[in-house]
């Protein structure tokens, strides 16, 4: 039987890190520079996100300012790694200590966003899956942050990070082994509300059976939206190796089976490990589908 791949993800061989000059190592550390600076940029910004989005606060409204003393944060300082370093992780002001998860997020966005353009380019993948991966990466960031903090998954995150994925869909049908636009969007679409509604059914089912909640609906859209994003062999090995890792935590960590766990940072790690390792996982699909 042959089982076409590429209807479900097209990886074009394309030379594009040699045609742009990235195996010279000073072209190469420049461009890697910007780019986990980019990252880190947007990194901090998930930050405000974060804390806000889930408080119902604007996100525009209200510079940046010290949640201890009220000062303002100058832009020196709010250079994203670096002025948590410089600053040792205080305020300048009240020396009061912010939390490292400011910093973490910021570095996760820089690395994450760098190593994706490395992967891409030496895994010769067409740069077209880029723009969308770099997108999950940091709506998938931003939606785990809020899940691990407040146990919440905001609408305003998955909605967006959905409508985002049409569009680069419509807008980069390659990625989807495409020609036409809207028969990407199609794909994207299906790739998304099928496992979400597979999972729905087993929210409910899981309802009815335990008598409590298994599964939240802001994880069936965060599933949604990593369909979107990534196809359904991506979204598939998201959601086993996301219940994989959260069952794992739950177990060695909160030594319980039952332990309430926020479930989307788990199914970040999934979607992250797929996003780096796409090609030996399809790979190993096609032997499992192909036999
Ligand atoms: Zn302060």
């Amino acid at each position: 039987m042959n089982f076409d791949l590429g209807v479900w993800y097209h990886l074009a061989q394309e030379d594009w890190f040699i045609r742009w000059g990235l195996i010279y190592p000073g072209v190469w550390f420049v461009v890697i520079f910007w780019v986990f600076a980019f990252g880190a940029c947007i990194g901090s910004f998930l930050n405000v996100c974060i804390w806000r989005i889930p408080r119902g606060e604007s996100l525009s409204k209200a510079a940046s300012h010290c949640t201890v003393c009220g000062n303002p944060i100058r832009w020196y300082d709010n250079i994203p790694v670096a002025s948590y370093l410089i600053l040792r992780g205080r305020c300048r002001s009240c020396r009061t200590p912010y939390s490292a998860s400011y910093f973490a997020v910021e570095l996760l966005c820089g690395i994450l966003t760098a190593l994706l353009v490395v992967k891409s380019g030496l895994s010769e993948q067409s740069a077209a899956v880029i723009p969308g991966r770099m997108l999950l990466i940091f709506f998938g960031v931003a939606c785990a942050g809020t899940d691990w903090r407040f146990q919440v998954v905001p609408n305003k995150l998955t909605f967006s990070g959905m409508a985002m994925a049409l569009l680069l869909a419509a807008l980069l049908p390659s990625v989807w082994g495409c020609d036409k636009f809207w028969m990407a969007v199609i794909w994207s679409l299906l790739s998304g509300v099928i496992p979400a509604l597979l999972l729905w059914l087993f929210a409910l089912a899981g309802k009815k059976i335990a008598g409590q909640e298994v599964l939240g609906m802001g994880d069936v859209k965060f599933v949604a939206m990593c369909g979107m994003f990534l196809g359904l062999p991506g979204v598939l090995f998201t959601v086993i190796a996301g219940s994989f890792a959260g069952t794992l935590w739950g177990i060695i960590i909160k030594q319980s089976f039952k332990a309430k766990l926020p479930f989307v940072p788990f199914l970040m790690l999934g979607a992250v490990i797929w996003i780096f390792a796409d090609i030996p996982l399809l790979d190993w699909y096609a032997l499992l589908f192909i036999r």
